[in-house]
């Protein structure tokens, strides 16, 4: 269930149906005021809504003091053990504390905290690690790790509320991307407060990434999580802003910037993909509007799929072509295709269209004819995604029976139908498993 209560980390909303905040922590020594004023400024140019800085030490207060004047967007406190540090940090402007009630040294000092916050509004976000749970939690820990996790959250809720302190955020984090989805899911069942998402200690780049975005991924999908932190073990804080972006773009959550599809290659493939791919991937990092960048690597199948793109490419041996709503623009030698590209793109960024020269467009429309018809007894996976799409669109209804039917006809051998092959492929919305659970938020 999505929470129904908001909070405000300085201007951002998070939770009661705000927009997904991403967030990531700076690895810099928060007294380094100058490398860590740089790295909050690469989390923000990445599109980091709020940042959160270690508070380890007194000195790290005196630079937080500096450091959420200059900061382009809210800065979050993490404190450990240490309640007095928490206290300074509400004193330094701090625009949220994060701690763990349960290793702060009591309910007293946690009062003492909340206190304090309250009495500068300032928010927090509290939150149980499943490597520091409490004492009486080690035996249900063992038995069911899960509803240990969540029991722990909500004492802590209890113990925020018993101190009539309503303004936060909630964590659980786990090492477990099983552990971390079935936790959250269940707490988001029990309490209505904004919930944290992330993995603990996800690892590097590459598996890191991949764990966040099944675990995160799958828990946004359901429309549990408010905010996300992706953890990386890279000095370089923006690569995780960077995968947490891509998880929300993924599921049409938020957009920003441009989105890249790429066709995933095949024996078919005319062009240096891997290098094309890479450099149009780090050169579409500049632009920050929404728009969509194709890139196929063969021309057999036309523009095919990539038909809704803004902008796109293909390509031949020495030839490729460029274009844009599915339509052609115009050829150019496969050298120049990248180049081209981008000029084409700035060139309708700056004046809002895209211009179409007819005679290059015939011409290219001619070449990609060509090409087509050339390879026409090809069975691309495009063509028979195409197939697919047009037998789904043929099906109403009343026909779903008749593909049930067509489908178990040919699952048993009794039809040889290509259509109905084709059909079996298509999972209706109204079976997949997450129907009327996605994309709940704009
Ligand atoms: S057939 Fe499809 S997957 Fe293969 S190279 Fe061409 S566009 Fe890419």
């Amino acid at each position: 269930m999505a929470s129904r209560r908001q909070i405000w980390v300085g201007g951002v909303p998070i939770g009661g149906g705000a927009p997904v905040v991403v967030q990531s922590m700076t690895k810099t020594e928060t007294a380094d005021y100058d490398a860590t004023m740089k790295q909050i400024r690469a989390i923000a140019d990445a599109g980091g809504d709020v940042v959160r800085v270690a508070i380890p030490r007194d000195r790290d207060v005196d630079a937080l003091r500096r450091i959420v004047v200059e900061s382009p967007i809210p800065v979050i406190a993490d404190i450990h053990f240490n309640h007095t540090l928490a206290l300074k940090s509400i004193d330094a402007g701090a625009h949220c504390v994060r701690l763990n009630p349960g290793n702060i040294g009591g309910p007293e000092k946690v009062a003492e905290v909340a206190a304090r916050a309250k009495a500068a509004r300032v928010p927090m976000r509290i939150g149980v690690n499943s490597g520091s749970l409490p004492k009486h939690l080690h035996e249900l820990e063992r038995d069911n790790p899960v509803e240990a996790l969540v029991t722990a959250a909500t004492e802590f809720v209890a113990l925020m509320e018993s101190l009539d302190f309503e303004d936060f955020k909630v964590s659980i984090k786990s090492t477990s991307v099983p552990n971390t989805i079935a936790s959250n899911r269940l707490l988001s069942e029990r309490i209505d407060y904004p919930l944290h998402l992330g993995i603990t200690e996800a690892g590097t780049k590459w598996s890191g990434s991949l764990k966040s975005a099944v675990g995160l991924g799958t828990l946004l999908a359901d429309g549990v999580g408010d905010t996300v932190r992706i953890s990386l073990s890279t000095f370089h804080a923006e690569e995780e802003v960077k995968v947490a972006w891509e998880i929300l773009k993924a599921l049409k959550l938020r957009e920003r910037g441009p989105v890249l599809i790429a066709c995933p290659t095949c024996g078919r493939l005319q062009f240096d993909m891997d290098t094309v791919v890479a450099e149009i991937e780090q050169r579409l990092e500049s632009y920050a509007e929404p728009i969509e960048v194709a890139v196929l690597g063969c021309a057999v199948n036309g523009i095919g799929e990539a038909s809704h793109a803004d902008f796109g490419i293909t390509g031949a041996k020495n030839e490729g072509l460029i274009f844009s709503q599915g339509k052609p623009l115009r050829k150019v030698p496969t050298e120049r295709l990248v180049d081209e590209l981008f000029a084409e793109i700035d060139r309708s960024l700056e004046i809002g269209r895209t211009e179409i020269d007819d005679r290059e467009a015939a011409e290219g429309a001619e070449w990609l004819k060509r090409i087509e018809d050339e390879n026409a007894d090809e069975l691309t996976p495009e063509r028979m995604a195409a197939m697919e799409a047009a037998a789904a669109k043929a099906q109403d209804g009343d026909e779903a029976d008749a593909v049930t039917d067509a489908l178990l006809a040919s699952a048993d051998g009794a039809t040889d139908d290509p259509a109905a092959r084709v059909k079996k492929l298509k999972l209706a919305e109204e079976v997949s498993p997450t129907a009327g659970r996605r994309f709940t938020r704009a």
